[in-house]
């Protein structure tokens, strides 16, 4: 008998240590938007009761106790001694918005910057990707006002578009002070590179290894117009912009084509303003300039630090691949004859690969095994 008694002692005491001991019960996610207040831990404890506990987060940065970078912390809700994981997901569906945009005037041939001026401000604190939309169409060496569109994008893919104007004036070069250039010279240059090509010269045209070559000794003939960049050109590049896309970076065509009598008037007018000696390390000499072949165009922006930007990047890693070559590479203007201009690409089909090893590239030059210098 007394051994029955004990027994229902024991199971009532137990049920009554459950009643005393009131279970915690919490929220496993929270979602704020970017800006707001990290929630405290009362925001988490859905039950009137947690005897100490705490919640600690990892990896998360606060301003003010608010967080300003997108993304989904995990915090460790610690009850009594045991641990749980909870969830804080901060999102950012504002858009960036674009400051200082303004129409730009230019004279054709110019060098500009379209982004320059350029801010973008956003609620969060990531780094704001500024870009010209791949619709906005122009030709800095062609008069005419354009229509340029700039995106600013925050790590969140909200996106903001602004549209400005470039006005591309007219390069007015008066008759009498336009300099005498020396005419291209009339001379054979037929035979075979010190690497053992022939070199070819049809309708006045070079070709060695049948890669047309427009350079500083090879010259195009006045005549040579293919009306526009080459059927060849396009479809390779269309294919180059398309994987550009896909890898989320936009490649634009912003000079393309030029006549000879384009780049005639575009070189005179250099050297008006920079001298004969400076206006050939930069500016080809009519029939020298790769432009008039159709085969070469400047991509997205003529800066000096177009190679560090993401889209500069992008192109020198993988234009070969589309068979475009960095016509200018850095540190080799004794052999191109031309600075570094890391926006400049010319198409020569599948021999591009050849060009491109290890992240280094070969000029056309010393591929093919010849010069590229002026004859007078
Ligand atoms: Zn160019």
């Amino acid at each position: 008998m007394k051994k029955v008694i004990l027994i229902i002692m024991l199971l009532f005491v137990t049920g009554c240590n459950k009643e005393v001991k009131k279970e915690v019960t919490y929220k496993e996610k929270i979602t704020i938007k970017i800006g707001e207040e990290v929630p405290s831990l009362e925001d988490y404890i859905t039950s009137d009761y947690c005897e100490s506990c705490t919640i600690e987060w990892t990896n998360i940065e606060l301003e003010d106790n608010k967080v300003y970078v997108a993304n989904t912390y995990e915090g460790i809700l610690k009850i009594g001694n045991k641990d749980v994981s909870v969830n804080l997901e901060v999102i950012d569906d504002e858009a960036p918005s674009i400051n200082n945009i303004k129409d730009i005037t230019i004279t054709a041939g110019d060098k500009v910057d379209l982004l320059k001026d350029i801010t973008a401000t956003d609620n969060s604190k990531d780094e704001i990707d500024l870009s010209i939309s791949e619709d906005s169409v122009y030709d800095i060496n062609k008069a005419g006002t354009y229509n340029i569109e700039v995106i600013a994008k925050d790590s969140s893919d909200n996106s903001a578009k602004e549209t400005f104007k470039l006005i591309v004036k007219e390069k007015v070069i008066p008759k009498e002070e336009v300099v005498d250039i020396p005419n291209v010279p009339d001379v054979d240059l037929s035979g075979t590179t010190t690497k053992g090509y022939q070199i070819n010269r049809i309708d006045g045209i070079y070709y060695i290894n049948g890669i047309l070559i427009a350079n500083k000794t090879y010259a195009l003939p006045s005549t040579y117009n293919p009306g526009g960049l080459r059927s060849e050109f396009m479809t390779a590049f269309n294919k180059m912009k398309e994987a550009a896309k896909a890898d989320g970076v936009t490649i634009t065509i912003i000079s393309g084509y030029r006549s000879y009598s384009y780049q005639k008037a575009l070189y005179d007018g250099y050297v008006k303003t920079y001298g004969k000696a400076m206006t050939d390390t930069f500016s080809a000499r009519p029939g020298n300039s790769e432009h008039q072949s159709g085969l070469a165009a400047d991509l997205n922006r003529i800066d000096d630090n177009f190679g560090n930007t993401k889209e500069g990047k992008w192109l020198d890693l993988n234009a070969s691949k589309y068979g475009f070559i960095l016509r200018y590479p850095k540190g080799k203007q004794s052999i191109t004859g031309y600075k570094y201009e890391p926006w400049h690409f010319r198409y020569i089909g599948d021999e591009a690969t050849n060009l491109y090893q290890n992240g280094e590239w070969t000029t056309l030059e010393e591929y093919l095994g010849i010069d590229s210098k002026y004859q007078s």
